[in-house]
């Protein structure tokens, strides 16, 4: 018995060691803590993520880090600390640092890396990675028949609209270093817990329209809009497709969009508190009726902003964002 089982133990080894040749095994263990460098472990908040969602990624350090650096998407990822290593307290000492990472809506299925590099105060410079699973969101398909003037604008309105864009998306790959942000994010009206629509895929008139990259609450015309966080204005001004749109940065590349308002209250520079009034819900822009869009880019990438009305910051044991947090 004792033989058989042995060789049975020893061939499961040398299958799970073949298997790990084409399989990382940081895949299945992404959630719980795997070492990066010798008291230093790495911890992401859930194994498997899937397109428009968040994932928080922390690194835990016995000694201080005197650098933490991480690549996902092709981008450098701002990590901020969540907890210091004191030197006079030893027992309990920890260098927490903790990053935001977004997975775009569109980004294609597949399994993608997240490469880290640490350094403690006192130790050698290491690099790890945790591979990420992401699945394809459950997304709704909608065919609309519409009027041709809503599906080709004139040239003149897509070069607004061009120009516009690209205008936003300057704005969102400036990463502000600080995180301006303290505590959890709030949904921006007042009594509504949750909206729909995001990720959408449109057809319209058989022609596959760009995904709905935020989420929709229809709401009375004039109902305030409130910041979710804590942020500076980067943007507050008429747009073709998005009417009055307000944009706020919260600092490590984190952005929240407001669109459709039928009144703007701020202008860019302002720093807001969280739940600072920003402007009225509308029916400004492309819309079918009064109701307020709201975005959310984390490095660029179109995430579900519901994600982020969940603990962040110092709430590191609680995760962000899994499966059964994908409302669709
Ligand atoms: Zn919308």
């Amino acid at each position: 018995m004792l033989h058989r089982f042995s060789i049975r133990h020893l061939l499961s080894i040398v299958l799970r060691m073949a298997v790990g040749l084409f399989l990382l095994p940081a895949v299945a263990d992404a959630k719980t803590p795997q070492a990066c460098a010798p008291g230093v472990t790495l911890k992401l908040s859930a194994p498997v993520s899937s397109q428009g969602s968040l994932l928080l990624l922390e690194v835990r350090s016995r000694k201080p880090l005197s650098e933490v650096t991480a690549e996902w998407n092709s981008k450098n990822v701002p990590f901020w600390q969540a907890a210091n290593a004191q030197s006079d307290s030893k027992a309990a000492a920890i260098d927490l640092r903790q990053a935001i990472l977004g997975v775009d809506l569109e980004k294609p299925p597949g399994t993608y890396p997240v490469l880290i590099h640490v350094q403690t105060s006192s130790g050698k410079p290491a690099s790890c990675a945790i591979q990420i699973p992401i699945r394809a969101g459950k997304f709704a398909t909608e065919k609309l028949q519409v009027g041709k003037e809503f599906v080709e604008p004139s040239p003149e309105q897509i070069q607004r609209a061009n120009e516009e864009r690209d205008k936003l998306r300057a704005i969102f790959d400036q990463v502000t270093p600080e995180k301006l942000w303290a505590g959890d994010f709030r949904v921006p009206l007042d009594g509504v817990t949750t909206g729909g629509n995001f990720g959408k895929r449109r057809i319209l008139n058989g022609q596959p329209g760009s995904p709905h990259g935020g989420v929709d609450f229809p709401a009375v015309t004039g109902t305030p809009v409130h910041a979710a966080q804590q942020g500076k204005v980067a943007l507050a001004q008429e747009l073709f497709f998005s009417g009055n749109t307000v944009v706020v940065d919260h600092g490590l590349g984190i952005y929240t969009f407001y669109a459709h308002l039928s009144e703007i209250d701020v202008k860019p520079g302002d720093e807001l508190q969280s739940g600072q009034v920003l402007g009225k819900v509308g029916a400004t822009g492309r819309v079918t009726g009064p109701h307020l869009h709201w975005g959310l880019t984390v490095e660029r990438a179109r995430v579900n902003p519901l994600q982020l009305v969940k603990p962040l910051g110092n709430e590191s044991e609680r995760p962000i964002a899994s499966e059964a947090a994908n409302p669709e």
